[in-house]
């Protein structure tokens, strides 16, 4: 039996009571047969708190070791004081760049069941299920010169570079790729190609790795600003969106607002795949941050660490018919009612974090 080897990074905050619910859910999997290996360490203000620091190297070794990460939550008030260097968010920050996560991906999911709560019609969003790939790395963020200089006529500059190189484009484009063939086989490759270098050789990029390593899979070429406009037309036109970091940015967040509480939205990122293994570095967190005004209470939503785990499930394991049945009792328990106040409908009982986590370990 394949063992997958998973670090627990629970956090600050709402992040050990989400990652308690996650533990009962792969507790389940794993009576199941599914050979998981789990192991636990503090990241960010409990880290601090317990070594004053972020992250230790002994717990970067571990996840350097593991298959996936799984990661809570970090920060909140009663860390505002600490040095910079070792403020709660310097864990996930070393984790990110020592891992060489350079692929963000958000999913964008309507469950049926909260359609109505959509800034969108129903008929629009319900049951979308794309998936956005972002560029990490690279882009306008980080390009050189980055500058704001005063002029010698009193005016004021500022420049921003946005530099992307082949080598960046090819493997943010296999991560796209790799994606949609667990998917629905399509990807959208989104730029500006129209008024910007960068977008040239996106393109460019991008159809040259298709056509050598992906060509069965569909891919379009779209406009970032078409892009956005096609997000909220008619989202559910899309599987795979690959673009660039600041797109992308820009793209998630529309992307996310499609479908309701910050509580539901899991995330990914991915890191350079290993020629030995074929295995990618992984880690894998909710959206949201730390909650500190309701942490502590068993108020918390768990689905968006559920959904990560999900994602794991899917793109780390390669354990489809678990990530799909996983996905199909978070379905089952929203349609029954069952849903943390933050999703609890007008004159719906809210439940609580446990409630949540117990009822979908039923489903299963
Ligand atoms: P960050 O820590 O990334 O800066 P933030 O402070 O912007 O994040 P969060 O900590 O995610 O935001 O919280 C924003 C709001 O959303 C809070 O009111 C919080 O209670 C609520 N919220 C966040 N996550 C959840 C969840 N899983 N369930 C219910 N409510 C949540
Ligand atoms: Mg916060």
């Amino acid at each position: 039996m394949a063992t997958h080897k998973l670090l627990l990074l629970p956090g600050d905050g709402i992040g050990p009571e989400v990652m308690r619910e996650v533990e009962k859910i792969v507790g389940w999997f794993r009576k199941r047969g599914v050979g998981f290996e789990t192991e636990t360490d503090l990241v960010g203000g409990s880290a601090y708190d317990a070594h004053k620091v972020s992250i230790t190297d002994a717990a970067m070794a571990r996840a350097d070791a593991a298959d996936a990460v799984l990661f809570g939550a970090v920060g909140g008030p009663k860390w505002d004081g600490v040095p910079y260097e070792v403020r709660p968010e310097a864990g996930l920050l070393r984790l990110r760049k020592e891992l060489g996560l350079f692929a963000n991906l958000r999913p964008a999911i309507c469950y049926p069941a909260l359609a109505d709560a959509s800034s969108l019609k129903r008929e629009v969003v319900e049951g979308l299920d794309i998936v956005i790939v972002r560029e990490l790395t690279g882009g306008v963020y980080f390009g050189e010169p980055k500058e704001l200089v005063t002029l010698e006529n009193g005016q004021q500059r500022a420049v921003d570079t946005q530099v992307y190189t082949t080598g960046e484009i090819e493997r943010i484009t296999r991560v796209a790729f790799d994606l949609a063939k667990k998917r629905r086989n399509k990807v959208s490759s989104s730029e500006k190609s129209n008024v910007m270098k960068t977008g040239v050789l996106w393109r460019q990029v991008v159809s040259r790795i298709h056509k050598a390593e992906f060509s069965d899979v569909a891919l379009e070429h779209v406009l970032a600003d078409n892009c956005a406009m096609q997000l909220v037309k008619n989202p559910k036109q899309f599987d795979v969106i690959v673009t660039d970091n600041l797109f992308g940015d820009i793209l998630s967040d529309i992307a996310a607002m499609l479908t309701g509480s910050l509580g539901m939205l899991p995330s990914a990122s991915l890191g350079a795949e290993d020629p030995q293994t074929g295995k990618r570095k992984a880690l894998y967190e909710p959206v949201h941050g730390s909650a500190p005004d309701i942490a502590g209470r068993g108020l918390a939503n768990p689905i968006a660490m559920i959904g990560s785990f999900g994602m794991a499930l899917r793109y780390s394991f390669g354990l489809l018919d678990e990530a799909d049945r996983l996905d199909k009792a978070i379905a089952n328990v929203l349609a029954a009612g069952i849903r943390t106040k933050d999703i609890a409908g007008p004159g719906m009982n809210a439940v609580g974090t446990q409630d949540v986590g117990d009822a979908i370990v039923k489903e299963l």
